[in-house]
Parts: structure tokens; sequence; C-alpha cells
């Protein structure tokens, strides 16, 4: 097939915060050098006009990204100085913080905030709205911004280095025939290309197993946080009020919390994350939150209002030594697909913008260099090393691994991590980590084998006023996709779907996937049942490739432009 190929400098995979941001930094910093050689205020030479392009498989920059969000501005400051003033969508500054533990049927205030859940000075935030008032900015820097391609294939030289993307073919049908509109994708080649896919990138993912990225590392571990906007009736929730939760409806042996932030207007955001390394099959993290809204305490609390937006994402939720190498011959990790959350304080805005920024600084003096080897983008690590990311992350290293061994000894183990600076001799290191699927248990183990299989949920009803199932929820994430196309969910191995897996697992892909995407239906012959796959309702969460206890699901890009729409999420 003839492919279109254009040559740019660098290319950024995402536009996420942390791609937007380094794209933003490089090219003022590239703008910077170039005006000191010509004022004659730095010497050396000017480096001229370099491309900077930015993809996005997004209908529209911003268009997938999803998250909590409070936001510690201290990057956004250094990237920005007069973010304010120069109208960054801020929804409110955090007035109050609130903890609560919730019982099954009371709720606790806690009379001290746990510290790193403390967020005076920060910011609540739409991210989506965020996004997109950064990709304006790389606009006016002259940025070139692509939504609607996704990258879809690495592209390398013969020594396996980086030299680029491939992006998404456009107009092919279900069968893989090219329809009237077909377009085929384009190689983009750079000399740096940056992932910021956000978690679980399906480019890192295959970049990072063909170079052997996490060699050496503790496997990742995720979370998936699912979000609701609600329009309350009154005022009875102030805005720039901050609540997170602990307890139910998580069993003690599951990783778990939830959020409520007031916005403006009577809006509220409210949230719930599941760690995705838990035991019980049976779990399904998008009932988990409707039980959390079931509690006495927050459903009076939503009472009336009325269900806006709805959206899941995962979340990198291993630490610092879950982070795979940032680096290699053409090619920098940043954000999430790199790890860079602070898990215990649930935030990742921050370090995903400072991890931008770095990786346009190593960028620069790639160029200035002109060497874009494994060696000279090592400067990145270097950078990150002695940025306040490090110590940031490295007093909550040992955070997540300490909830392996349930909440009690997780929060002991938070508790003695802030002490000691995030020591935890022994007991909890990541050395002992598994991935998140390894953590999963089989039916028999837990008991279930005698047919008591709906017996988690057993109580719980979509009342479609404060409960709703996964496709009216899905309804209000606005996800589209052409449905004719092929389907973007790869299942290596369907043969283990009707068999091994309805036996071991009772088949968890339909519950651990929040947008009711896979089904087990009958296949007509003798009773049996096959997997159907309802791609078109996928919100691009990547639960389903982390997840799946066979890890023969592969979550690869679909046609640019597919997935949700989280306008104001
Ligand atoms: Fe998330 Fe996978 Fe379901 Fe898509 S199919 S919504 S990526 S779990």
């Amino acid at each position: 097939m003839e492919r279109e190929t254009l040559e740019m400098d660098v290319v950024f995979v995402g536009a996420g915060p942390a791609n937007l941001s380094g794209a933003l930094h490089l090219s003022r910093l590239i703008a910077r050098h170039n005006e000191g050689v010509a004022s004659g205020t730095i010497k050396g030479n000017p480096l001229g006009e370099i491309e900077i392009g930015v993809i996005e498989k997004g209908a529209s920059v911003g268009a997938h990204v999803l998250s909590g969000a409070v936001m510690d501005p201290r990057a956004l400051r250094e990237l920005i100085p007069d973010f304010e003033e120069q109208g960054a969508p801020l929804e409110s500054p955090v007035l109050e913080d609130f903890f609560l533990y919730l019982t099954d049927k009371r709720s606790f205030r806690s009379p001290i905030t746990p510290p790193p859940l403390k967020n005076h000075g920060y910011y609540i935030v739409s991210l989506n709205r965020l996004t997109g008032w950064l990709g304006e900015k790389c606009e006016e820097a002259g940025v070139n911004i692509f939504p609607e391609f996704p990258g879809a294939e690495m592209l390398y030289d013969e020594a396996d280095r980086v030299i680029g993307v491939r992006t998404g073919d456009k107009g092919i049908d279900r069968e893989g025939k090219q329809k009237s509109n077909f377009e085929p994708g384009v190689d983009l080649l750079a000399k740096v290309t940056v992932l910021g896919e956000g978690p679980r990138g399906s480019l890192t993912k295959s970049l990072s197993q063909r170079l052997n990225l996490n060699d050496g590392k503790e496997p990742q571990v995720y979370s998936l946080g699912i979000k609701e906007l609600w329009e309350l009736p009154d005022d009875r929730y102030p805005t720039g009020r901050v609540t997170h939760t602990l307890g139910y409806p998580s069993d003690s042996k599951t990783y778990g919390g939830g959020w409520i932030y007031g916005l403006q207007n009577r809006i509220l955001n409210i949230g719930y994350v599941t760690g995705l390394d838990y035991r019980d099959p049976l779990i399904d993290p998008h009932a988990e939150f409707q039980r959390y809204k079931q509690h006495p305490t927050i459903a009076k609390l939503l009472e009336g209002g009325k269900l806006l937006r709805y959206g899941a994402k995962t979340i990198a939720a291993g630490g610092l030594y879950a982070m795979p190498q940032i680096y290699a011959d053409g090619v920098l990790l940043v954000g999430d697909c790199a790890g860079f959350l602070n898990s215990q304080r649930l935030k990742g805005i921050h370090t995903a913008i400072k991890s931008g920024m770095l990786a346009a600084e190593t960028i620069f003096h790639a160029f200035m260099k002109g060497d874009y080897s494994a060696q000279q983008l090592s400067r990145y690590e270097t950078l990150v090393q002695d940025s306040w990311i490090m110590p940031e992350l490295r007093k909550v290293r040992n955070f997540h691994a300490g909830f392996k061994h349930g909440r009690w000894l997780g929060m002991a183990n938070a508790g003695l991590q802030f002490i000691s600076g995030g020591r935890s001799w022994g007991l909890f290191d990541r050395a002992k980590a598994e991935a998140g699927h390894e953590a999963m248990e089989k039916l028999s183990t837990l008991g279930y084998a005698n047919g008591d299989m709906s017996q988690r949920y057993k109580d719980l009803r979509f009342d479609g006023k404060l409960t709703f199932n996964k496709v009216t929820d899905v309804y209000h994430a606005a996800v589209g996709h052409d449905e004719d196309q092929p389907v973007h969910l790869h299942v290596l191995d369907t043969d283990i779907c009707a068999t091994r897996c309805t036996e071991e697992y009772g088949n968890p892909c339909q519950r651990f996937c929040p947008a009711a995407v896979y089904e087990m239906v009958e296949d007509g012959n003798e009773g049996k049942r096959k997997l159907q796959i309802n791609f078109s309702n996928c919100v691009h969460c990547k639960t389903c490739d982390i997840m799946d206890p066979y890890q023969i699901i592969n979550w690869v890009t679909p046609e640019g432009g597919g997935g949700p729409d989280y306008k104001g999420l």
C-alpha cells in the first residue's frame, strides 16, 4: 500500500497534559534560542524552524482526557506562571477538605485530613477543559495539532531505533476491506517521538516489549476511576469543597475509595476508584460505584439531582518501582504511560506536565547536539532524577504495595511511609509486587463454585435515578465509533472464553469493563455461549487490556475520532 510520508522533527503522540506541555515548552525554548542568537545575547547557531506535531486519536483535543481532578498547580505555574490571569479554565480553588470513613450505613468525618489529601492551594479543574486550553496555547506557539490521527504503529529503522509513528488507516470496513472513503495512515517521521498516551498506551506497550523497557522493573499496577457529573437542585454542596472517602463499598481486601468535588453552578463531580489488583473475579468496578452512590450519606447528597455525564479511565498506580525506562533511541515516555502518577495523593497532572517539560528540555539539547540516540536522550532520566518529581515519588514508592495486604495494613503502611519518607522495612516492598491480573483468584478458590455467582451485587438495582446500568452511563459519555470498522479489541484466543475462562473466572470481562463491551451470549449451538464484543461502547479506559486474567485482550487504536467525548469532564 502506498503511504504518504511526512517529515517532522518531533512528534508527540497523544494530546494530553504531558505532551501538550512538552510541545509548548519545546517551541518556546527553540524560539527563545533563535531570538537570542539573532539578537546576539546567545552564542551559537540558530536551530531554525523545528516542526513539532501532536497527534491525537480523539475528535478534538481533550475529548479522551478524564481525571478527578484536583490539580496541584506547581508544574503549570512553571510552564505558564500567570496561568490564572491568562484564563486557564479553573473550576474553583479548593476551599475545604473533608475525609470520611464510610461503614455500611454511617459515615464518620475524620477530625484531621490525612496530609496527602490536603488540597489547600490547589484547584478543582475539568482536565478536558484544561487540556483544550493547553492545546490552544500550543497552536498559538506554532505547534501543529492533528486530531483524529491515532498512533497505530511505531516505526523503527534497521537498528531498532524509533524513527516515527504510523497513523491509523481510515475507511476500512468490519471485514478489513477498503471502503469508498479509504485513506491510508501516514508515516510521520521524526527525530524524536514522544509517547504521552496515558495509562497502558498501546504503542508504549509494544515499544516496551520490543525494547525491553520494563526489564528489571516491577510490573505496573493500575486502578480504574469511574466518574459522574451531577446537577444538584440546590446549594447543598459548596463549590470548592473536596471530600475523599474510604471504606464502603470496598471489602477490606480490595483497594478502593471515593471522591466528591463541588464545582460551580451546583455541579457535583463524584467518582470511585477500584484497584485493578483485586482478588475476586466477581468484582465489577462500575457496580462498586453504583453501590457507593447508594450509601445513605451519598444518596442523600444526590437526592433530586440529575446525572449529566459519565466517564471511566485507568490510572497507573505502581509508582517509582514500576516505571519503565523512559527513553530509548529516538523516543521518550511522558506522563501516565511512564507511570509518573503519585497514587497516594491521587494526583498525576502536575507530574505529567513536569515530565513533558523535562522531555522538552531534553529534546532541545538533543537538537543543539544533533544527536537523538538513547545515550543523549538519557539526559531526560537525569533531569527527572534531579527535579522535584523524584523526591515526591520516592516518598510514596511503597504506598500501593501496602494495600496488597488489605486496607488496614495498607493504611498503617501509608502512615509509616509518611513518617519514614517511603521506607517500608521489607513487608510492603514493591519487590513483592505482581501484575494486577495475577492477583485475581479462581472462582473455586473463593468458594463460588456452587452457583452463588450473583451474590456480590444481589441487592443492586438500577433505578435510573440514582443508579444506572452501564449502557445508560455510556450514553452519558457521548461515545461514538463508526460501527463499520474492524473491532479494535483483539481477543487473541476466543476458544478460552467459553471454556476455561467461564469455568475458572466466570468471564470477568463482562464485569471489569465499565462500558458493557464484553458479553457472553448464546451461540445457537446446543446452549453453548460465545463472546460478543460491543466495541462501539468502548470508552478507551484500557481496563480489559490490563485485567484479563489470560492477557489475551489487546486494545488497539480504532479509527481516528472514535471514542468518548469527555467535554467538561
Ligand atoms: Fe475499557 Fe476495554 Fe471496556 Fe473499552 S473494552 S471500555 S478499553 S474495558
